[in-house]
């Protein structure tokens, strides 16, 4: 293995990932984050259980359950009628059993970021950088010149951009523009439990879907909190993932929904807002020894709630890559990239139509409700969330 370390761009949950996987096989890290500390901002997040098989594979299952939370169900409900759409029971044995004895989970996006940090603060194979924004790469045969903001110069074996959806490798790598634009605006808050009216606390993870509108709530940390994300359509554009939101645009996007979901938005003053972006997926993301991974490569709408999933994924998988290859970076990332495009290119695509299921107006709406009406008798169906819950296959020596 080469003396220099591997570089990695980005500190979020993708850029974790990637450099603990990594110092698991035995590499030497350096990560660069441009903020100026470790940390994550955001609500809550959904674990399915092809990212549990994840934490199993890097250690780290029995800390993520110390902060996690099971959500019994996950349950569509109409906005404007209040009826049920459908549900999946999430929690029972039979949910289990299909998929290969793994949960499904929800957590604090800073549970789990600590989660990682932790970890890989504990690595001694990796260093972190905070204060550090990557400008541009410099690929020079087998190494990598990365070029920091003020001058600073690192050297590595290979650079992976986990720099998120405004990647500045990619736009070297790709020069693929800016993101699209989804026109959907995500609103967030969390509540503390002793907030949610009685009535209205439950432990799954429901999603009230309306015309050009969702509500999606469900509780976190062990169901010390409740999480809320609320997500219309709208021009207004502002990049970023911190910005405050207008409670009074949120009031009249819901007005004529259900009152269970007016109360809720009523209990909170002050909400982040998201821009809702996306790319379309690329078959190659990688330039010789340098790589995405993450946001970076294949950024997704959250309607299958899998973003963060599929970079941790994407970490195990390179990972894998590189221990196979005798760290060859150049044909370990050119395996992963055959091994990740498809997969999350479907993550991409799926979340948007997703989406237009949840915010259906008008027939389409009656005919989503028909199409997703249980049939009265039958055990639950998992076989449509099968080709993401089933998880993947990891490489082995003879691939
Ligand atoms: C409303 C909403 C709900 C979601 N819910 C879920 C969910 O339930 N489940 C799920 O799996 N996913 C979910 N996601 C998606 C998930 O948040 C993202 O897919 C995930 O955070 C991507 O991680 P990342 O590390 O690739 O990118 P990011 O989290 O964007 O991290 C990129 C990091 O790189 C740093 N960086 C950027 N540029 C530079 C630079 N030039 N130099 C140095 N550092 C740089 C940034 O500061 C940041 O720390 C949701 C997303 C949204 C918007």
């Amino acid at each position: 293995m080469s003396a220099l370390p591997v570089l990695v761009l980005g500190g979020g949950i993708g850029g974790l990932a990637a450099a603990l996987a990594l110092a698991r096989k035995g590499c030497r890290v350096r990560l660069f984050e441009q903020g100026t500390e470790f940390k994550e901002v955001g609500a809550g997040i959904q674990l399915g259980p092809n990212v549990y098989r994840m934490f199993e594979l890097l250690g780290l299952t029995q800390e993520i359950e110390r902060w996690a939370a099971h959500p019994e169900n996950l349950i569509m409900m109409d906005a404007l009628t209040g009826e049920e759409v459908t549900r999946l029971p999430v929690s029972g044995e039979a949910f289990r059993q299909r998929f290969h004895g793994y949960p499904y989970g929800v957590i604090h996006r800073g549970d789990l970021y600590q989660v990682l940090l932790e970890a890989c603060r504990a690595e001694q194979g990796i260093t972190l950088h905070d204060k550090a924004k990557g400008e541009r790469f410099e690929a020079q045969g087998e190494r990598v010149l990365l070029h920091l903001a003020g001058g600073e110069r690192a050297e590595g074996v290979c650079l992976i951009g986990c720099d998120g959806l405004w990647s500045r490798v990619r736009a070297q790598i790709l020069g693929d523009g800016r993101p699209r634009v989804s026109g959907h605006i995500a609103y967030r808050a969390v509540l503390a439990r002793a907030e949610v009216p009685e009535d209205l606390w439950q432990n799954n993870v429901v999603l009230w879907a309306g015309p050009k509108t969702h509500l999606v709530h469900y509780p976190l940390r062990r169901g010390e909190l409740y999480n809320l994300v609320a997500v219309f359509h709208s021009d207004r554009y502002e990049e970023g993932w911190d910005v405050y939101g207008d409670p009074e645009e949120l009031r009249r996007k819901f007005e004529h929904e259900r009152p269970e979901v007016k109360r809720l938005l009523e209990k909170i003053n002050v909400w982040k807002m998201w821009v809702l972006c996306d790319r379309e997926p690329a078959r190659r993301w990688s330039q010789g020894c340098v790589t995405l991974l993450g946001d970076a490569a294949h950024p997704t709408l959250q309607y299958l709630a899998q973003g963060a999933n599929m970079a941790i994924e994407d970490a195990v998988v390179l990972a894998a890559y590189a221990e196979l290859t005798g760290f060859d970076w150049e044909e370990a990332f050119r395996h992963y990239e055959d091994a990740r495009y498809k997969r999350t290119a479907r993550v991409q695509i799926m979340s948007r139509y997703y989406g237009d299921a949840y915010h259906a107006a008008g027939v389409v709406r009656e005919l989503r409700n028909d199409i997703l009406a249980p049939v009265p008798g039958a055990a639950p169906d998992f076989e449509g969330v099968a080709w993401l819950y089933d998880g993947i296959a990891l490489p082995r020596a003879n691939t």
